[in-house]
């Protein structure tokens, strides 16, 4: 490598492509934030890339994407070949490239972070919006059907890379989803400011262009038993996903004006009403909130993850006057990534750190008026090597608000129908899958297999993609056994 091209990234800045101005989202646009790179742009960036012989971007990329490689093809403009390397790790690249927290996974570990990371998951994003709107699709020519068949029980990005995997292997996948639409959490709980839900559409006509099938509307356990499946398959896979809501048991949950997060953002997502195909309520959603109007009023969040990043911003797009995030511990252990954190506070959310929840407080009418919080100190690492935040005395107060938005998070619950057959539910409600004498990914019983949030508690779409991947693997090992 020569000197110049070695420091061009001195010359060249981190850029990433143009956002919606903040004016149109804080006065209702809905629209993806971010822009995509043009051609120049994209070349600019790949080439501020120092292949640097040691891609920590790659190791920290949870579906060890080959990084250096495709931002090389993209400065030699050979976009259909970056293409198929980014696919032949991840089946949902297009996906990742919006919605991963790069700034704690690849661009995190980039070797010029301190001087402004290369703008990975852009690139990735321009790679495959480019492809697949010039004709680019997985090539399938030299796939040899096996005539083995699997179910698919879960369309979020699980299922979906579970089911691109066993399409490349010559497995026949059928995706059954509960849901009329496929994506799980990409299409009803992660707000369209991060995702566009055309982006969904496009994946599905590429997935059924490869063979996979979709069997929408259809919920395992009571429309189809397991036992079905089983009969009719050569296995199945179950990536159902973590929808245990956390509530926190705060004193006052329960008052009209305090919304679970998730609902809220199913609604605001206008796809899903919490009703399936049949027009009957989803298992779990039977509480289904009536929304109320945010309009001018001040709206309180509890929580500081990425759904409770995905209910701030919501709430100023529904046109909320103030809008604040409480969280128990200071702004460095946020879960939240911080990108998101920054378009949030651009936005005009007010961020309170080291604040517990108490209680939520009503007036006469029974109308929530506020929550109680507590100032919090970091103590000692709990059992995660998290630091605890632990009350201050003396120092409550009440925090005004008109609405209050739990977000707390979400824990998998194993379903009663797995554990009949012989499923082990582990920790906080997670399917036990892979271990001594199993195939990773593999469950106490030989033919069924889950990935994804279900089994590593609620986590990330790639690490979910990177599981559905993987467990496809074992899947087509005992399949060709
Ligand atoms: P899911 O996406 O939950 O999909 C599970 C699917 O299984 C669902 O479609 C469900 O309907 C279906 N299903 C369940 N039971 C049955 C049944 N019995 N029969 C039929 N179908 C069934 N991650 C990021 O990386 N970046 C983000 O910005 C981000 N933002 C998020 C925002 C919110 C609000 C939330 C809640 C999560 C966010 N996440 C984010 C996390 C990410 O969405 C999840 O980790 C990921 O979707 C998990 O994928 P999965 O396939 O395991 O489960
Ligand atoms: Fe980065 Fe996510 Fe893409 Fe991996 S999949 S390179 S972590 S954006």
């Amino acid at each position: 490598m020569s000197r110049k091209q070695a420091f061009q990234f001195l010359d060249l800045p981190r850029t990433m492509p143009q956002r919606i101005p903040v004016e149109l989202r804080t006065s209702g646009d809905w629209g993806e934030l971010y822009g995509k790179f043009g051609k120049e742009d994209a070349q600019f960036q790949a080439g501020r890339c120092l292949d640097c012989g040691n891609p920590y971007c790659s190791w920290k990329c949870p579906v060890h994407n080959a990084i250096p490689q495709w931002l090389q093809l993209v400065q030699e403009n050979r976009i259909h070949e970056a293409a198929t390397l980014c696919h032949s790790t991840n089946p949902l690249p297009e996906v990742c490239g919006r919605v991963c927290p790069q700034d704690r996974l690849c661009e995190g570990s980039c070797t010029l972070e301190e001087f402004g990371a290369v703008t990975i998951g852009a690139v990735e994003k321009y790679i495959v919006d480019t492809a697949l709107a010039t004709g680019w699709r997985p090539d399938m020519t030299a796939v040899e059907p096996t005539g083995k068949r699997v179910a698919v029980i879960g369309a979020g990005p699980a299922g979906l890379a579970c089911a691109d995997q066993l399409a490349h292997a010559g497995i026949q996948a059928v995706v059954y989803d509960r849901y009329e639409q496929i994506g799980g959490l990409l299409q009803f709980g992660i707000p369209s400011f991060k995702l566009d839900k055309a982006v969904i559409s496009r994946r599905r006509n590429v997935l059924e262009g490869m063979g996979v099938q979709f069997r929408l509307g259809v919920e395992i356990g009571r429309d189809v038993s397991v036992d079905q499946l089983l009969a009719e398959y050569d296995a199945v896979f179950v990536g159902t996903g973590a929808y245990r809501y956390t509530d926190g048991g705060l004193l006052g949950q329960d008052l009209k004006g305090v919304l679970p997060a998730l609902p809220f953002l199913v609604q605001n997502s206008r796809i899903v009403g919490g009703s399936d195909a049949h027009g009957r309520p989803i298992a779990g959603w039977e509480d289904q909130i009536a929304l109320p109007d945010l309009d001018g009023k001040r709206v309180v969040v509890l929580g500081g993850g990425d759904t409770g990043m995905d209910c701030v911003r919501s709430a100023v797009r529904l046109g909320a006057a103030k809008v604040t995030c409480a969280y128990r511990r200071d702004e460095a252990s946020m879960p939240g990534s911080a990108r998101e954190v920054a378009n949030a506070r651009e936005e005009g959310v007010r961020f309170l750190f080291n604040r517990q929840p108490l209680s939520i407080e009503a007036g006469a009418d029974d109308e929530v008026i506020g929550v109680m919080v507590v100032e919090t100190q970091l103590g000692a690492p709990d059992a995660s090597g998290r630091r605890n935040a632990v009350p201050v005395e003396g120092s409550e107060s009440l925090l005004e608000a008109d609405v209050v938005i739990i977000a707390f998070g979400f824990s998998p619950s194993t379903p009663a129908w797995l554990i009949e057959r012989g499923v082990e539910a582990g920790h906080n409600g997670r399917i036990i899958a892979g271990g001594q004498g199993r195939l990773p990914f593999q469950t106490a019983h030989p033919r069924l297999f889950a990935g994804g949030d279900a089994v590593r508690g609620a986590d990330l779409v790639v690490t979910a993609v990177a599981e559905g991947r993987d467990a496809a693997a074992s899947i087509a090992q005992l399949l060709s056994a």
